[in-house]
């Protein structure tokens, strides 16, 4: 293990997401009152919150926000951040990806939602928490300073 100072974006963005994670959220505020995924028409996912935030989440930030452990990895090795797509590799063509799409939903417990997207990821467990820590809405973002 070194100890040695290093910077680079994916240490800040691990910094910031080990940040939000030390905040403890009001109870409400990771609580959703209604979750409703659109999966028939692709818009994505939206959650209204106890303390009546409202979060709006495309299937393709969910898929590049999965906090499992093997995207949390790659994440990091790539500086990639969460929800942000994996840039594609210098000098190759763009391939054609199928946009991503959940092709089933399950409820995990009562404090999470897992999808087995349409190529074929199933390992992610989005709990409400890391929800809402992230939400992709402007003021949510605004709010999301490192410290
Ligand atoms: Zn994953
Ligand atoms: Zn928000």
């Amino acid at each position: 293990m070194s100890h040695e100072p290093y910077k680079t974006v994916s240490a800040e963005e691990m910094a910031r997401v080990k940040a939000e994670e030390r905040k403890t959220l009001p109870a409400a505020a990771a609580d959703p009152k209604s979750v409703k995924v659109n999966k028939s028409t692709g818009a994505g996912m939206d959650i209204e919150w106890k303390d009546s935030h409202r979060s709006h989440y495309s299937f393709a930030w969910l898929r590049d926000a999965c906090p499992c452990a093997t995207c949390n990895e790659e994440r990091e090795q790539t500086g990639r951040k969460i929800g942000q797509p994996p840039a594609s590799k210098p000098g190759a063509l763009p391939m054609y990806k199928d946009p991503a799409r959940p092709l089933e939903i399950t409820p995990v417990g009562r404090y999470a939602i897992s999808f087995h997207w349409n190529d074929g990821h199933t390992t992610g467990i989005y709990s409400w928490d890391f929800l809402r820590r992230e939400c992709p809405c402007e003021e949510c973002k605004a709010d999301r300073v490192i410290s």
